[in-house]
């Protein structure tokens, strides 16, 4: 079957490659759409990561073949599928920690998304794979996952209807929070450098925006708060400004979701007694669970956000390094491919 095969971050070569076999409890869905997920691309620079290997793990496929004992699907069925379940047992999952399980950390998509077709297991199956209903957008269907970890992010923080946050990053998660955050009946400020995606920022729901280049960030928050400052800010991007702009703009005792990480910036110097004095919580979202992803697929299919702003056509698989700049330069929001 076809693979995408990354061998380092400038050479990806699509090659042949053995299709997965499938024993009586696990099926095979046939790739139509996959997307480029931003801890694909961590993967894809880290030097330590395995390669050459098969990324991706956003997909929306086909059923093509199911072993004897697979009852919910059937062949022809289009489907969505996530990749990681936790035990519900070990000491993380009692504790809530379920993506540092490490049963979550070994169940996955095999070989990955970026190929023809793709093993599901009898857990995927049952947890993390739902049928598309007749009609449904594929492309839209394919912000699942994504989506699943934003509302992850939402279930990990602390807040109350009527609270405001900031979302700093209008990328394609900044567009899922800020619609998430109104669904909650709260207020929310996007903050980004580009004009036109801060515009969309304001279509999506964002009562205010606001161009970091610009103005004053603390300043201009403690304005349009009042000098109440920020209940939660979720920072899809993190280098020092941001989060050093965060602790300063955040009301006494409000709270960071740190929801991405910057492999340029992963160290940065911040001021250990205002947090202290202050009561701030520095909180990380890490990917989904199945249940958010069910969640998600729900909001999705129920149409209770807007996705098609967040999607360019899908390239073939060929133009994979071309999306993947595409993604990286900003000028899309996601890099989609067909197989
Ligand atoms: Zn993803
Ligand atoms: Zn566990």
């Amino acid at each position: 079957m076809k693979a995408l095969l990354c061998y380092g971050p400038e050479d990806f070569r699509v090659e042949n490659i053995e299709k997965p076999s499938i024993s009586s409890r696990e099926m095979l869905i046939e790739t139509i759409y996959t997307s480029l997920c931003g801890s694909d691309i961590i993967r894809i620079f880290d030097p330590h990561a395995k390669k050459p290997a098969v990324y991706g793990h956003e997909v929306v496929g086909k059923v093509v073949e199911t072993g004897k004992e697979v009852k919910r699907f059937k062949p022809g069925d289009l489907v969505v599928a996530a990749h990681h379940i936790p035990c519900y047992n070990c000491h993380y999952c009692r504790h809530g920690n379920y993506s540092m399980c490490s049963h979550f950390r070994e169940t996955n998509l095999y070989p990955g998304s970026f190929c023809q077709y793709i093993r599901l297991t009898h857990e995927h199956i049952d947890k993390t794979t739902f049928k598309l209903p007749r009609g449904q957008d594929l492309l839209e269907a394919l912000f699942t996952e994504p989506l699943a970890c934003c509302i992850r992010a939402m279930e990990r923080a602390t807040f109350q209807k009527g609270d405001i946050f900031t979302v700093a990053g209008a990328g394609a998660i900044g567009s899922l929070f800020i619609q998430l955050i109104k669904l909650e009946g709260c207020r929310v400020l996007a903050i980004d450098p580009d004009a036109k995606r801060l515009e969309l920022s304001r279509e999506l729901g964002a009562d205010f925006t606001v161009d970091p280049a610009t103005r004053q960030l603390p300043e201009h928050i403690n304005k349009i708060t009042s000098g109440a400052g920020i209940d939660t800010a979720v920072l899809t991007v993190t280098n020092s400004h941001i989060l050093n702009d965060a602790l300063a703009y955040l009301r006494d005792g409000g709270e960071i979701i740190l929801f991405g990480a910057s492999e340029k910036e992963g160290r940065i110097e911040v001021d250990f007694q205002k947090i202290y004095k202050r009561e701030l919580t520095i909180k990380s979202s890490y990917s989904a669970v199945p249940e958010t992803v069910e969640k998600a697929f729900n909001i999705i299919t129920g149409k209770k956000i807007k996705l098609s702003p967040l999607i360019s056509d899908a390239m073939p698989i060929t133009d994979f390094k071309k999306g993947m700049d595409l993604m990286l330069k900003r000028k899309i929001y996601t890099a989609i491919f067909k197989l």
